[in-house]
């Protein structure tokens, strides 16, 4: 039954051409007794219907807010940054950024060593990487080049913390890895471990460190829930702008290298 009405009234919506352009789902909620109006980050409207609301009543609410739909759209889809993506094709110069400098990332022929080293030359900092063949170990070689070198900065910065947050004597192990599309860094209760998300460390070092200090403190098993008052007050004592990195880093995360690689011909 429900389904039926959810139809129909999607069916009545999309003849009244109120939506024409737009991304949208009509949904009916069965606990609800008004009409809702959400939009979605990348601009995609869901429409929240109670069970009794009659189809005219819900092309009218969506009539009388066109112009808030407009305007909020335009503001979701204007943020909506897109993850880099890199070409790492043959001749091709790029940079890419560790800790927020930028490295010139060079393939070179000459390497036979699976790692990376940065160099200066003329005033350019260098990321010498092997040219390996298949171009989708590149993209792979470059990501553990971030979790090796990742995981030893954040080793390196974390042991003055360790002591601050009198975390020295049982200190967690840290370790920089894949997150997946949702965290910048996790502590694992079972394993006393703090796991940070490789792509994190193409950001300035106060935002890594944000992150470090931020699992750090879920290490020191604060009372309360996660992020909860005893959790903020105790970051707020270790880094008192912690809010405004929380912002920045949300600013400028979803734009950083991910792993993309252009498609590319392979011979
Ligand atoms: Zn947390």
């Amino acid at each position: 039954m429900t389904s039926d009405l959810q139809r129909t009234q999607s069916a009545a919506l999309q003849r009244s051409g109120i939506l024409d352009g737009y991304d949208w789902t009509l949904q009916l909620r069965t606990r609800r007794r008004s009409l809702g109006l959400t939009i979605k980050p990348g601009g995609h409207i869901v429409i929240a219907v109670p069970p009794d609301a009659p189809t005219d009543k819900v092309l009218k609410f969506i009539e009388a807010k066109r112009h808030w739909i407009k305007t909020n759209v335009a503001k979701s889809t204007a943020n909506k940054a897109t993850p880099r993506v890199l070409s790492l094709a043959d001749g091709k110069e790029e940079d890419v950024f560790f800790l927020g400098n930028a490295y010139r990332l060079r393939l070179n022929t000459a390497s036979t060593s699976t790692s990376i080293d940065p160099r200066m030359f003329g005033g350019i900092q260098y990321l010498n990487m092997p040219r390996i063949r298949a171009h989708g170990e590149r993209g792979r070689s470059l990501i553990s080049w971030y979790q090796r070198e990742g995981t030893r900065w954040a080793q390196d910065r974390a042991a003055p913390w360790l002591d601050r947050l009198r975390l020295s004597r049982n200190a967690p192990s840290i370790q920089t890895r894949d997150l997946g599309t949702r965290r910048w860094g996790v502590y694992r209760r079972k394993g006393h471990r703090v796991e940070l998300h490789w792509p994190l460390f193409q950001l300035p070092d106060h935002l890594v460190e944000y992150v470090l200090v931020h699992e750090l403190i879920h290490a020191t098993r604060p009372p309360g829930k996660p992020h909860g008052p005893e959790w903020q007050a105790r970051m707020t004592e270790a880094i008192p702008y912690w809010r405004l990195m929380k912002k920045e880093l949300n600013q400028r995360g979803p734009s950083l290298w991910i792993g993309h690689v252009a498609p590319h011909d392979e011979n």
